[in-house]
């Protein structure tokens, strides 16, 4: 019924033209879509990284609607330790209904690039992303939820080509998701690591975990960079979202909306 995670030709690594976004969301039966184009930072040499033009979005979005599916319009937040203040700026220049905050770069790298994975060790690496990703969700508070907990294991170049499991960094993933419910944040259940690595991102147990420790907001999205993988997988996410929370959300304003399922 929704998907919340999509990028057009507004972000850098797309080429679709929104209204092509919006077409595949009518025909797959959506009801709700959320653009979410990258707003991305270089943790380290603390330049932007892949950022939209506020120009170029609001020409792809300020007058797109549609009969069939409503749109909002939001981003996705490259969350470093030291870029709270570029969010605010930018929150304060458009009105946003939602904002992922995601977690791209790590040591000046971006774990879905080949280069990452020459400076990084595979065996320490998905230690390291949990631990700065724990890091940047201690330090932002303008986000609405946090995107693809699991990021790094979603790379076609990660050595080892598996989802990051729960059990493994059980203390980490807690004290990532303990610091979301007490910052009143969500989760989201990100499909495009389905045909990646065979498991939603993050896999169902974060979100049972999430769930355990209070979570309240979750939403699901395709990451979808082009109009066949609109919506794809997202009956699967609400499934999961039905049998743990019931519900999934939305946002207007930034304000979260309940769905019962
Ligand atoms: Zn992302
Ligand atoms: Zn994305």
């Amino acid at each position: 019924m929704f998907d919340y995670h999509l990028h057009s030709w507004v972000s850098h690594d797309s080429q679709c033209p929104p209204v092509e976004i919006i077409h595949a969301a009518e025909k797959a039966g959506l009801k709700e879509i959320c653009f979410t184009d990258h707003y991305d930072f270089n943790d380290i040499d603390k330049t932007q990284h892949n950022t939209f033009a506020l120009a170029a979005y609001r020409e792809a979005y300020d007058e797109i609607a549609s009969a069939r599916v409503k749109v909002r319009r939001g981003m996705e937040f490259g969350m470093t330790t030291w870029n709270q203040d570029e969010l605010s700026s930018m929150l304060n220049a458009y009105d946003f209904d939602f904002v992922i905050g995601s977690v791209h770069y790590m040591g000046g790298y971006d774990p879905y690039y080949k280069e990452f994975w020459i400076y990084n060790d595979p065996d320490t690496a998905f230690e390291k992303y949990l631990l700065h990703s724990l890091e940047c969700v201690k330090t932002q508070n303008d986000f609405d939820v946090l995107g693809h907990l699991n990021y790094i294991c979603k790379s076609e170049h990660n050595p080892a080509g598996k989802p990051l499991c729960y059990n493994d960094y059980r203390d980490i993933c807690d004290e990532i998701m303990k610091t979301l419910v007490q910052k009143g944040k969500g989760m989201e259940i990100n499909t495009s690591g389905v045909d990646r690595v065979g498991a939603f991102l993050p896999a169902v147990d974060f979100i049972k975990r999430f769930r355990q420790l209070g979570g309240e907001i979750i939403t699901v999205g395709s990451d979808a960079h082009n109009a066949a993988r609109v919506g794809q997988y997202i009956w699967g996410a609400l499934e999961i979202a039905k049998d743990i929370f019931g519900y999934a959300c939305t946002f207007e304003n930034r304000k979260p909306i309940f769905h019962k399922l």
